[in-house]
């Protein structure tokens, strides 16, 4: 256990970075929101078995939330968030308040097209614009050699492996698989916002996942096929409103009909005013 050296500005976490540099070390980056759990724990496990100085950043990412989400009442808790960071063996925080990632007068924004407006892009228009331009900031700001994201939120990975490759950033983007509760729930910070109902009635994502996947182990094909049996057992859920199910290839995020190569089944279901995402990932090549 450590206890990792808390930033609040770009030239504190900048000199940190420079000092580990000098010393020779590998830079680790984990991008979180905070309200850290398990999830968020494995990242930082991994980055610290791949790289010498893990920075973890905790930034609720205001130009990521539509008018109409969570951003205001989603969980703060920095003091916790140290704690587990320094547990899990980060070196440094950086948690910057808004005006020190979006000064007055900021205005410049990174899109990638043809994969922020399809799966939870749909619903949620500016998000992805959000997060790209959130996270190549913090990669210019950190500049490490490897960033760490899950594989939970599979729209995001991808879309940031893309805007790496696109833009030339020199950065190997590190993918780690999706930490679930014992029952199959994924983790998420916003599982909190879920009542006992909701919280037994949202294994149904989990649930209507791992049947597809043992569906395509039996050899089915038909993306139509697997993507009605998910909305059938969803919609039969109670309080369980579909945002979308979708089969998609994982590289392009395009829907497929027929499965082949690597294939993404992707979902949203609100519960309440709370929205979950899921999804697997099989490689039929
Ligand atoms: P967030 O704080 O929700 O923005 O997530 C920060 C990072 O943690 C992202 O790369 C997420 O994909 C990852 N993450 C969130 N939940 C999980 C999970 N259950 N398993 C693995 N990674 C996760």
């Amino acid at each position: 256990m450590t206890t990792p050296f808390v930033c609040r500005t770009i030239e504190e976490i900048r000199a940190a970075v420079r000092q580990a540099r000098q010393q020779g070390k590998s830079i680790g980056l984990v991008p979180t929101m905070g309200a850290l759990h398990e999830g968020h724990a494995s990242l930082i496990r991994a980055a610290r078995a791949r790289t010498d100085f893990v920075v973890v950043t905790i930034f609720v990412n205001p130009t990521q939330f539509g008018p109409n989400e969570d951003l205001d009442r989603y969980p703060r808790q920095l003091t916790k968030d140290v704690a587990l960071s320094g547990k899990e063996g980060a070196d440094a925080v950086f948690a910057p308040v808004n005006s020190v990632m979006y000064p007055e007068g900021y205005r410049t924004y990174v899109e990638v097209h043809g994969m922020q407006a399809v799966l939870c892009g749909k619903s949620r228009p500016i998000h992805f614009r959000g997060v790209a331009t959130v996270v190549l900031k913090l990669f210019n700001i950190v500049q490490p050699d490897a960033a760490f994201f899950g594989q939970k939120d599979g729209q995001q990975a991808r879309l940031i492996q893309q805007m790496v490759r696109d833009l030339d950033v020199p950065v190997a983007v590190v993918v780690c698989p999706t930490v679930r509760e014992p029952d199959g729930l994924a983790l998420s910070s916003r599982n909190q916002y879920l009542s006992a109902e909701e919280r037994k009635n949202a294994l149904v994502l989990s649930q209507s996942l791992a049947e597809a996947r043992e569906r395509i182990a039996h050899g089915e094909r038909e993306g139509d096929a697997l993507r009605e049996r998910i909305r059938d057992r969803i919609n039969a859920t109670p309080g369980a409103e579909i945002d979308y199910v979708e089969v998609v290839n994982l590289d392009t995020l395009e829907p497929l009909s027929r499965l082949s190569g690597k294939v993404m089944i992707a979902l949203a279901v609100r519960f309440g005013s709370t929205r979950l995402i899921d999804n697997v990932q099989i490689d039929l090549v």
